[in-house]
């Protein structure tokens, strides 16, 4: 199987590359510009035995994209399983955010997993097989005071995920999203000690989750063959 992940230098995109080649999948990875967090991706994915191709890729441009998923094929064939991963946070009030802002947010997150899909989707009809699975957040399940474009474009993603699913299930493509909680990431360094002592006592759990832990679930979903359509939440029982 080839899996193609977005976001793949670090966090969860890195551990969903190296869980998915526990299990014997090659993987290529993106990132928009660390190269030295994908060489280690890439370092250690081929230690497991499997291949590994890496390139940067700005997921909020077109032709990034067109010829990302170009270089992806040339070198691995068909990919199987496309995982939209990668994706920025923004934290502030929404009338101080610019328009440039907004569509950055919009763009990284929502605009490029319909890109992604877009030109990857052909291959996976020629399969009549495929899983597409959009990592979200649980704030576009229930919004984020201060994270209005965040929740926004993820809220996006779980509307798209479900339309798709109807869309391609006849085809035998399985969509589907993984919504996490607050999962130890550099997207979360600017909490101080404070703040993550606040989190932890909302979280049922008592603690972030683990890059880990989200990697194992997107994979029990890539090996399914009849979920799809869903919004799967990990959040320690958060939200
Ligand atoms: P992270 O540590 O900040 O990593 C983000 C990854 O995405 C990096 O590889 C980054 O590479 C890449 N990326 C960002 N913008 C890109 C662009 N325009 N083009 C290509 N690559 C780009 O984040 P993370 O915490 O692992 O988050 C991964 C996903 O999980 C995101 O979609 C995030 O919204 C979601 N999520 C995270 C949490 C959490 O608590 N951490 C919770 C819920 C959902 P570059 O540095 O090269 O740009």
């Amino acid at each position: 199987m080839n899996v193609l992940i977005t976001g793949a230098s670090r966090g969860i995109g890195k551990s969903i590359a190296l869980e998915f080649a526990k299990n014997k999948c090659n993987i290529i990875g993106c990132a928009k510009s660390d190269f030295d967090g994908l060489s280690d991706t890439k370092q250690r994915v081929n230690a497991l035995g499997v291949d590994c191709y890496i390139d940067l890729c700005d997921i909020t441009k077109e032709d990034d994209i067109r010829q990302f998923i170009l270089y992806a094929t040339n070198k691995i064939g068909c990919i199987d399983i496309l995982v939209n991963n990668a994706g920025i946070s923004y934290i502030g009030l929404l009338q101080d955010m610019s328009l440039s802002e907004w569509n950055e947010v919009i763009s990284s997150n929502l605009t490029s997993a319909f890109l992604m899909s877009k030109y990857l989707i052909p291959q996976m009809l020629k399969n009549q097989a495929g899983h597409i699975i959009n990592i979200s957040s649980v704030w576009g399940n229930v919004g984020a005071s201060m994270e209005t474009a965040y929740s926004a474009s993820k809220g996006g993603l779980n509307s798209f995920t479900k339309a798709l699913a109807k869309e391609l299930a006849p085809s035998n493509i399985l969509v589907n999203a993984v919504s996490p909680g607050f999962i130890d990431t550099e997207m979360n360094k600017s909490f101080d000690k404070e703040d993550l002592n606040a989190i932890f006592e909302e979280i049922p759990l008592g603690r972030s989750g683990k890059t880990e832990e989200v990697a194992k679930l997107v994979y029990k979903i890539a090996t399914s063959d009849y979920i799809t359509g869903q919004i799967i939440t990990i959040d320690g029982g958060w939200t």
